[in-house]
């Protein structure tokens, strides 16, 4: 929505906006949902249980398609192999170890570029992201693919906890669909094409949390689906005002990693199994958690690699993830950094819910803040420097230097002195003698799109001050 039209929308009163929401909805029930959905659904389903021969032949088959297709079908890739082939490179398109890495701002700059030229944009669905730094991306996508994708959603992220797109669901996401300002509830939408309630994640304060949770029992919520922050935030709410009346079924995390101290704090509260997902709005790759705890990738999503230094690294190692988009053809995405770090698996180990699908063996958080010791290991999660009942709303921990950490926290009651030295103690068994600075503060500053940062490196955003 631009300015203007955002600005119309938020003087709207309570009902219109849920008015303007359900049309919304129903143009995007329309894109996403077909007389094909069901079967895909047990197509995807059905594909879980496929031996790892048959996937590996069905993943280099349509390896193969994306990359010819990119090299012949998309202006950008193909003027890229022309100039190669005029600079003698004699390579082949056809292995994807000869192309190079994409970085985001190439796509950023130049986005029509990556559509094939057998594609209209005007008539694809247009996916327009704010993204975390505030950068925006456009992005196109053909109704078999907007399909497709939602059938896989449909199937590994409802199906697998038992519910289906029927059920009534709450999200807390980016969408700003009250003013910022305001500070009288409804926070919240009803898109009834979608059956969803659509709740604000910028006006979650305390004062403010007990009307969510009211709302939530208003709509007969059955599940919510929810920034990683913002469910901890009512989840917290919820324990320390010992409302027992908010029972779903499950509570599902992305956008933001989800650490140990928070899966038990939200299902405590919700009396529900916690379940976290990874992805992206470019679509090159997706995983889900499944009921025994390990994070599945869907195969038809991408093809993922692990990077450190611009050369891929053994499995089980740290690296960038870089991604090939598998299903959305019509704007393919070669070997994609898409600026998060995680480690795949050393072997393939049938996993206990008996689903062939490879898995993630962890995902470490957006690859420039993680952080560095002074002999140059990376640490990704430092989540179990905050223990599940400490009285803290949330913390932040930046790294200024590589021997100064500040960690800005917010106190939740209950707090006490103590709680400073634990948490210096627990940063410096993992970081070794680093000066820790707390920071006492009333509230931690979102990203644009309203993302929480558990982790911020100061170094690498601004080189300088390495030093
Ligand atoms: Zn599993």
């Amino acid at each position: 929505m631009n300015g203007a039209l955002l600005h119309f929308y938020h003087r709207l009163p309570a009902p219109m906006r849920s008015a303007a929401a359900s049309l919304r909805g129903l143009y995007l029930r329309t894109w996403r949902y077909g007389p094909e959905t069901e079967r895909l659904v047990e197509e995807a389903l059905e594909r879980e249980h496929w031996d790892s021969r048959r996937w590996e032949n069905w993943q280099e088959e349509q390896l193969a398609f994306v990359l010819d297709r990119a090299a012949t079908r998309v202006p950008y890739y193909r003027e890229q192999w022309a100039a190669r082939r005029r600079n003698g490179d004699r390579t082949s398109w056809q292995y994807l170890e000869n192309w190079p890495v994409l970085e985001k701002e190439t796509l950023r700059e130049n986005p029509t570029a990556f559509v094939a030229d057998d594609c209209n944009v005007r008539v694809m669905f247009h996916e327009h992201t704010s993204g975390t730094t505030g950068k925006p991306l456009d992005l196109w996508w053909s109704r078999n693919t907007v399909r497709a994708w939602y059938a896989l959603f449909e199937a590994r992220c409802r199906r697998w906890y038992g519910i289906s797109r029927e059920d009534r669901w709450a999200i807390l996401g980016g969408q700003l669909i009250t003013s910022i300002a305001d500070s009288q509830p409804p926070f919240w939408v009803w898109n009834a094409p979608l059956n969803q309630l659509y709740m604000s994640s910028y006006h979650l304060a305390l004062d403010f949390i007990p009307h969510y949770l009211d709302a939530l029992k208003k709509y007969r919520i059955k599940y919510i689906f929810a920034y990683t922050s913002s469910l901890h935030a009512l989840a917290q709410e919820i324990l320390r005002l010992q409302r027992k009346d908010l029972q779903l079924t499950v509570a599902i995390t992305n956008a933001e990693p989800l650490f140990d101290y928070q899966r038990q704090t939200i299902s405590e509260a919700f009396q529900c199994p916690v379940r976290e997902t990874y992805g992206m709005a470019e679509i090159v790759t997706s995983a889900s958690e499944c009921g025994d705890g390990r994070l599945h990738l869907w195969p038809e999503v991408g093809w993922v690699e692990t990077f450190e230094n611009g050369r891929p690294v053994e499995d089980c190692t740290i690296g960038d993830l870089i991604c090939t988009g598998l299903l959305n053809s019509d704007m393919p995405l070669i070997r994609y950094r898409v600026g998060d770090c995680g480690a795949l698996p050393a072997e393939r180990k049938l996993c206990s819910c008996r689903r062939t699908l490879p898995t993630l063996e962890s995902i470490e958080g957006r690859t420039d803040d993680v952080l560095y010791t002074s002999d140059g290991r990376r640490v990704g999660r430092l989540d179990p420097v905050f223990k599940a009942h400490m009285p803290i709303k949330e913390a932040q921990i930046i790294q200024e230097a590589l021997d100064r950490l500040r960690v800005r926290y917010v106190p939740a009651p209950g707090y006490a002195p103590e709680v400073q030295r634990s948490i210096v103690e627990r940063l410096q068994a993992r970081m070794g003698a680093v000066q820790v600075i707390l920071e006492q503060v009333d509230k931690i500053p979102r990203t644009t799109n309203g993302k929480f940062q558990a982790v911020i490196n100061m170094m690498i955003r601004s080189p300088k001050s390495w030093v």
